[in-house]
């Protein structure tokens, strides 16, 4: 048997996160890194996420990486938020610009990840039997990258053709002239039922919870706005990171309880107009804090959602009751709520009368039976730790992760764990990540595990780990400040429930990026607060 391959690093996956760590890491750094990726190109989310409809919720213009001003500056997006295909296109631009895939082994999956205490190394196994060693593991091996396991029994004798949005074919489906179901009315529920309604003879809509669905209002690139915005796209980048979201939005009022209610109708009905998350995180301050202020713009919601379904029985089916806004990922929409008036698209409310099977024919719910020739599944996925726990990854003392998080995850920061020297996380959970525009929050964690290699190899150290009184009080820390929000109060991906038998806890730090920055900042500035720093025991690659 040849011996394992060494490296200085050991990247997982090939998306927004792996693209940068391969760049920072070997072209800026100079160490000597590979990735492993499950897939057979880089794209990550976008490489995987292919059904009809998937965009971003975050502007193009800031949905992309900040770190070449060449690369922002000669980029051109089609539309002010792209579509998947587009975004696959920008990620292997940026792979081809920085010749990311010779770093890269594709096709291979990251099956254990064992720290050595004698060496002070990583052990990485991979599905084709492989054994590879490295000093350290960046894992970016992304949050929402585990679709959730059909939870019905029957799917494997349905007769007919069954996609998950979530793993979504690389050819196109054909939905004309046929019968189709969609499960789930999340953001990708909504985005994938809007395009199949166009083309399905008959669509069958499985509504669990509906949805504070808002218009995303996106148009065409303006040429004119763009080249401003490039003009000053350092200083935008800047206002993003000083953002709770990561955008550069700066219209938010303190209180939609301070206002009038005229004048909060008019700042609704502005952010409403202009789309995308400006109603959620550019109206007003306490919406995500206060029951009654966040009452004020779910009432607002539903009414918009009744103003345009014209069934008014299938209306209060789609408007939410059960969650304040925002609560769960707050979807963005074009045209989704006038599919309902269509006459092939019928909604059935699985919340009142839950899917007992998927049948060789279709569906049968405790109310009736529902027949299609196509299955879609836009059920979520296994957010945040699903795609961590999923690879056997072990730390000092052998103990396994599984473990340790049986209760929830405990980490430092969301970037480190106790117990698990050397291993970044990047967006871990616990960090600000799936509530930051995801591509900069990813270059600040990519950027602090440099940092932090930069700083060992300065001080001739090897071993970096967080302390388990530093990792207790992060785990309080974010637990108090979820908990002083109205997230905890929902059934959510953020908080674990939509997995059966997952641990009810809030997996985002809700103190916003800022904050978030400043004190990683802070605790770098003080020589790694609350991290222990160490050689070696033997030796090293580095
Ligand atoms: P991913 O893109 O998920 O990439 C992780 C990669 O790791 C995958 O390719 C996977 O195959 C690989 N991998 C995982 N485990 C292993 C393993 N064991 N071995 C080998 N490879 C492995 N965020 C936003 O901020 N704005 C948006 O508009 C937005 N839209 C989204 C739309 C959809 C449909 C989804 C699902 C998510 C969206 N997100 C959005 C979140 C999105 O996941 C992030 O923005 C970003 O793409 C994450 O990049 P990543 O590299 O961290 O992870
Ligand atoms: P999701 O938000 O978890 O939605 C899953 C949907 O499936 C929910 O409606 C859920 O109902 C339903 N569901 C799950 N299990 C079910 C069951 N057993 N029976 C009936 N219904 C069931 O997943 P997602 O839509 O894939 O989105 C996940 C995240 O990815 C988003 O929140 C967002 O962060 C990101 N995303 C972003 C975009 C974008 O616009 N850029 C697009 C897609 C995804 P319940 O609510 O009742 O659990």
């Amino acid at each position: 048997m040849s011996q394992p391959q060494t490296y200085d690093a050991i990247i997982i996956g090939a998306g927004f996160a792996g693209i940068y760590a391969v760049h920072k890491l070997r072209d800026e750094m100079g160490l000597n890194v590979r990735a492993f990726e499950a897939g057979s190109n880089v794209g990550g989310t976008w490489f995987w996420n292919r059904y009809p409809g998937a965009r971003c919720d975050i502007e193009s213009v800031h949905y992309s990486y900040s770190f070449d001003e060449d690369l922002q500056q000669e980029w051109q997006w089609s539309e002010k938020f792209a579509g998947q295909p587009e975004i696959l296109k920008y990620l292997n631009h940026v792979a081809d610009r920085f010749d990311i895939r010779r770093s890269v082994e594709f096709n291979t999956r990251v099956t254990s990840v064992v720290w050595d205490d004698e060496s002070s190394l990583w052990q990485v196994g991979t599905d084709d039997g492989r054994t590879a060693i490295a000093r350290f593991i960046i894992s970016g091996a992304g949050n929402l990258s585990v679709p959730k396991k059909p939870e019905f029994s029957g799917v494997d004798d349905f007769a007919g053709e069954v996609y998950l949005t979530g793993n979504w074919p690389h050819e196109p489906v054909d939905f004309k002239g046929k019968r189709v179901g969609v499960i789930g009315t999340g953001a990708s529920g909504i985005q994938v039922i809007t395009e199949i309604a166009k083309d399905a003879a008959q669509l069958t809509v499985f509504q669990r919870t509906p949805n504070f669905a808002t218009p995303i209002g996106n148009h065409p690139t303006d040429l004119v706005e763009e080249a401003e915005q490039k003009e000053r796209y350092p200083e935008i980048r800047d206002a993003s990171r000083n953002h709770f979201l990561g955008v550069p939005y700066n219209q938010v009022q303190p209180s939609a309880l301070a206002v009038s209610e005229q004048e909060r109708r008019k700042v609704f009905d502005e952010r409403w107009n202009a789309g995308g998350f400006r109603l959620f995180i550019d109206s007003f301050q306490d919406i995500l804090v206060d029951k009654k202020a966040n009452d004020t713009a779910a009432e607002y919601i539903r009414n918009r959602i009744k103003e345009r379904v014209k069934d008014p029985v299938t209306a209060e089916k789609l408007a939410p009751k059960d969650h304040p806004y925002a609560t769960k990922r707050p979807p963005l929409e074009t045209n989704y709520y006038e599919v309902y008036n269509q006459d092939n698209v019928e909604l059935v409310d699985v919340k009142a009368h839950p899917i007992e099977r998927i049948t060789p024919t279709g569906a049968r719910t405790s109310e009736g039976e529902y027949e299609f020739d196509v299955l879609v599944l836009a059920t979520g996925f296994d957010a945040m730790t699903g795609p961590l726990l999923s690879m056997n990854i072990r730390g000092k003392g052998g103990q396994r992760l599984e473990d340790k998080w049986s209760d929830g995850p405990h980490t430092y920061l969301g970037t480190t764990i106790s117990g698990f020297p050397n291993l970044f996380l990047i967006t871990g959970p616990q960090s600000p990540s799936v509530l930051y525009n995801m591509p900069l929050a990813i270059e600040d964690h990519v950027d602090f595990a440099a940092d932090a290699i930069a700083h060992l190899h300065t001080h001739d150290l090897h071993v970096i780990e967080a302390t388990e009184d530093a990792e207790d009080n992060w785990v309080q820390h974010s637990n108090e400040v979820a908990e002083a929000t109205l997230l905890p109060g929902a059934n959510s991906w953020y908080m674990g429930t939509n997995i059966p038998g997952k641990p009810r806890k809030c997996l985002v730090y809700l103190g916003g990026a800022p904050t978030y920055r400043k004190i990683c900042q802070e605790i770098v500035d003080e020589g790694y607060r609350g991290f222990d720093l160490s050689a070696a025991r033997k030796f090293s690659v580095l």
